[in-house]
């Protein structure tokens, strides 16, 4: 079944459209976290992060820091958050994929609450290991 950003892609159903080229889209998301919040969205349906080959990848990044320079230009955003959720467990709703670009402002409470943890004595060694590249 199509994702919901293929049926944009083709035309099947309405987006506010930022930019595109050959390799990606650019829309405002829906649902904003904060106003301007745009999706980089790849052409070709990659369900995820792990699957998109590398220079469609840095391409997508490449407009990614467009979309933040006008935010910052024209919303006078402060900062903002350069997201990809990876695979469903992490959030991920739409199996097609794109880079969120949120606009943020000082004070504007919508960091998202992820929850700080701890290591037990010695695990953070253990999880150097088992990560090193
Ligand atoms: P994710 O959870 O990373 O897969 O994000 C999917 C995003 O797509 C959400 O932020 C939705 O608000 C957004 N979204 C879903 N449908 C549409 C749509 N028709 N137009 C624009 N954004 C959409």
């Amino acid at each position: 079944m199509a994702t919901v950003f293929e049926m944009i892609i083709n035309g099947e159903i309405p987006s506010t459209r930022l930019y595109e080229d050959e390799s990606c889209i650019v829309i405002l998301d829906i649902n904003p976290i904060s106003k301007g919040h745009a999706l980089v969205i790849s052409r070709k349906c990659y369900p995820t992060f792990t699957d998109v080959p590398m220079e469609t990848l840095s391409h997508m990044m490449e407009i990614a820091r467009k979309v933040d320079q006008k935010q910052r230009e024209v919303l006078k955003a402060e900062g903002t958050n350069i997201m990809i959720n990876n695979s469903p467990a992490s959030g991920q709703e739409v199996p097609h994929l794109h880079i969120h670009v949120i606009p943020r402002f000082s004070g504007d409470g919508k960091t998202p609450a992820f929850p700080k943890g701890k290591y037990e004595d010695g695990e953070i060694s253990r999880y150097g290991e088992m990560l090193s590249l």
